[in-house]
């Protein structure tokens, strides 16, 4: 069974067929799914899957991308959300210095009070950062906060693994399975597997056989098989470490 730490099934690429695939996911051996907020709309689209769906949590957040409208009302709204009892998170919020959409000071401005934000309401948080590993660190360290998972990790194995000390977790999803990701081997090596969520961040990065396809949950049995095969265990244990890491991240 898969817990998956890291979706958006809000996203337009799956108008068509969310429901049924939302629906279809507890048959299909996948007990959790948290959907994680974007933005204001994302968080809330976010909540109201979670409320049709038992199996499904919410996490509100800004991501680096979209802090146009950004101001401490957000904030604000941000916390009233966070209140409903099926918000598991804060995030996504981070640094993307590779699209740079917004002024990285103000990247880190708007990072900082969210985390100031998940340290007040005591809940996890979603860490996004794109080349930004180094700056991303100092801001978590000066933090108060440490409970979260770093998602979609990109940076080297040392750093994984002072995250890992610090208490987070670390997402590993489609990127481990690609041929050149030899820097993700090198991390997943590392780490021990107790800090190892598996996620999808779908509709983005599907695994290989289905790279550059729309990804979705079912996936995860490829990132969890290439994992089992790097720390060389069966994929059996990856799925049920995963899983208490997933249950002991959000819940
Ligand atoms: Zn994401």
């Amino acid at each position: 069974m898969y817990f998956e730490s890291h979706a958006h099934y809000d996203d337009r690429r799956f108008k068509q067929d969310g429901d049924a695939l939302l629906k279809s996911f507890p048959s299909l051996g996948i007990p959790y799914v948290v959907n994680v907020g974007c933005d204001l709309r994302s968080s809330k689209a976010s909540i109201r899957m979670a409320e049709k769906y038992d199996h499904v949590y919410a996490s509100v957040g800004i991501h680096p991308h979209e802090l146009y409208d950004m101001s401490s009302s957000v904030i604000d709204e941000l916390k009233k959300l966070s209140a409903h009892k099926k918000v598991v998170a804060i995030g996504e919020m981070g640094l993307d210095y590779h699209y740079d959409t917004h002024p990285r000071e103000v990247q880190r401005f708007w990072f900082r009070q969210q985390l100031r934000l998940a340290e007040e309401v005591k809940l996890p948080v979603i860490i996004h950062s794109r080349e930004a590993s180094e700056e991303t660190f100092e801001i978590m360290q000066s933090s108060n906060v440490r409970r979260g998972v770093i998602h979609c990790y990109s940076g080297a194995a040392p750093m994984a693994l002072d995250y890992a000390k610090m208490g987070f977790y670390i997402g590993i999803g489609g990127v481990v399975t690609y041929s050149n990701a030899r820097k993700m081997v090198e991390v997943v090596e590392a780490l021990p597997l107790d800090r190892i969520v598996i996620e999808t961040d779908c509709p983005y990065l599907s695994p290989t056989p289905n790279r550059g396809k729309r990804n979705d949950s079912r996936n995860l049995q490829y990132v969890v098989e290439k994992i089992a095969e790097i720390k060389n265990v069966t994929p059996d244990v990856v799925e049920k470490v995963t899983m208490e890491n997933g249950k002991s991240l959000y819940f």
